[in-house]
């Protein structure tokens, strides 16, 4: 793609610690020389909420300088009627003299690769993720008015899109990011959109430009695609589902052995996802309305164990196509307690620092849950090591603070900030009802 074109302006940024895209645009063509010096930004940026107020207290303050540096995945945003493409870059965040922010979610998210790569071996991400569509009015359904939503994965589901869905692949493949299923879901107005594994820094930055470049065509078409957890506390929720597969430093996937088994690099890697749950979800999912969605009977996490094909696991072995030549390379594990009120680089950076230190401690591989949850007694549990999730925001922000490890998993100033803003969010939503939270985060997420 040509990142130069006569009028057209760049949109450098970052995606901040409640999931949203926020930056600044530059003439196109000056892009080259901006990687070098970056444009303007401010630290206390970071500490904004998701309803635009700056959390109280926050380390930053009216004081600081730093520079958004366009080091990341691009993306064109399509022209559609009056409105011109836009380029979209990620940058990462550095102090004025180029040295890394240490309160930068990408730089988080390099370091922890960096921080595996020692390790000899090497993680490939894909993002694949749910939201909804929501039509004029904020009705649900990309359909016309007065028309029944129509059933789920149905093809009048996929045609009631049109032309939004063949626009949006057509704009994601065009953008680079390789878009795989484009899908009705199970809840009204719910789609999915999935995209090719890649390298995790790769993987994350296309995740969030897989949101903006949702989010732009939708709007297109005078649609609005929410990604947030929940639309209603009894909807059905829209989940960030997390593929990891482990590969040698030779290229040879080593996720699965030939009995389908975790090896052990994979057993340890996920037993170190396990033993941090609670704290994982504190950066996962750890909106007010997050924990809603965490919930037995939703297909999201119903609690912390690995399962094989089981979709209320909170890491499940996904299986292993063996039509056409695919095999162990595809095969794959998914976290599934994920949601797109967090940043995907931080979210990766917790499950990779958590990965590495079950490689650390050489933690023995998880009992896998090859059955329903509900079929389990409190013995059985027991044997597969089933642990509860946080159940309310206020948890799974106390998991973190009670997880000694995960504190130091980044800079003190990014972790004090992350708990800012979410204590902010609940002391300003403590009034409303769970109906009014949801719409609330619904407006931006
Ligand atoms: N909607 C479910 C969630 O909230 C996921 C359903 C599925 O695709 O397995 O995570
Ligand atoms: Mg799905």
């Amino acid at each position: 793609m040509t990142l130069v074109e006569d009028g057209r302006l760049a949109f450098i940024a970052t995606c901040d610690l409640v999931g949203v895209t926020r930056g600044r645009a530059v003439k196109a063509r000056e892009l080259a020389s901006r990687r070098t010096t970056g444009v303007g930004w401010v630290p206390a940026d970071l500490a904004l909420t998701t309803f635009g107020d700056i959390a109280d207290p926050n380390p930053f303050g009216a004081l600081g300088d730093i520079r958004l540096i366009p080091d990341g995945t691009a993306a064109l945003l399509p022209e559609v009627g009056l409105r011109p493409a836009s380029e979209l870059v990620l940058a990462s965040i550095v102090e004025p003299d180029g040295t890394p922010w240490a309160c930068d979610p990408r730089t988080a998210l390099v370091d922890a690769v960096r921080a595996l790569d020692v390790t000899g071996l090497r993680l490939r991400v894909a993002f694949e993720q749910e939201f909804t569509v929501l039509g004029p009015g904020g009705r649900v359904g990309p359909g016309p008015e007065g028309l029944p939503v129509p059933p789920p994965f149905s093809l009048d589901a996929f045609r009631a899109a049109e032309p939004f869905g063949s626009e949006l692949v057509m704009a994601l493949a065009l953008a680079g990011l390789e878009p795989e299923n484009w899908l009705p879901e199970y809840g009204d107005g719910q789609f999915e959109i999935t995209v090719s594994p890649a390298d995790p820094v790769t993987a994350a930055d296309r995740a969030i430009l897989v949101r903006a470049i949702t989010r732009d065509v939708a709007s297109a078409h005078g649609l609005r695609a929410s990604f947030v957890p929940l639309l209603r506390p009894d909807a059905v929720g829209n989940g960030v589902h997390i593929h990891l597969s482990l590969w040698d430093s030779d290229g040879n996937p080593v996720t699965l052995d030939e009995d389908l088994d975790l090896t052990t690099p994979t057993g340890r890697f996920a037993a170190g996802i396990l033993a941090h749950a609670p704290a994982l979800i504190g950066w996962s999912a750890s909106s007010v309305i997050s924990p809603i969605r965490l919930a037995p009977h939703r297909w999201s996490s119903a609690a912390a164990f690995l399962g094989r094909q089981n979709r209320e696991a909170m890491l499940r072995i996904c299986p292993v196509v063996t039509i056409g030549s695919n095999g162990l390379a595809g095969a794959n594990l998914e976290f599934r307690a994920a949601d797109a009120t967090a940043n995907p680089w931080l979210v990766l950076a917790v499950l990779i620092r958590a990965g590495l230190d079950g490689l650390a401690r050489e933690l023995p591989s998880p009992a896998v849950l090859d059955m329903e949850l509900d079929a389990l007694g409190a013995a059985g549990r027991e044997r597969f090591g089933v642990r509860e999730l946080p159940r309310t925001q206020a948890d799974a922000l106390a998991a973190i603070e009670a997880d000694e490890m995960s504190r130091d998993w980044f800079a003190p100033d990014l972790l004090s900030t992350h708990l800012g803003i979410r204590r902010t969010e609940a002391a300003l939503l403590a009034a409303l009802t769970p109906e009014e939270q949801c719409r609330r985060y619904a407006d931006v997420i």
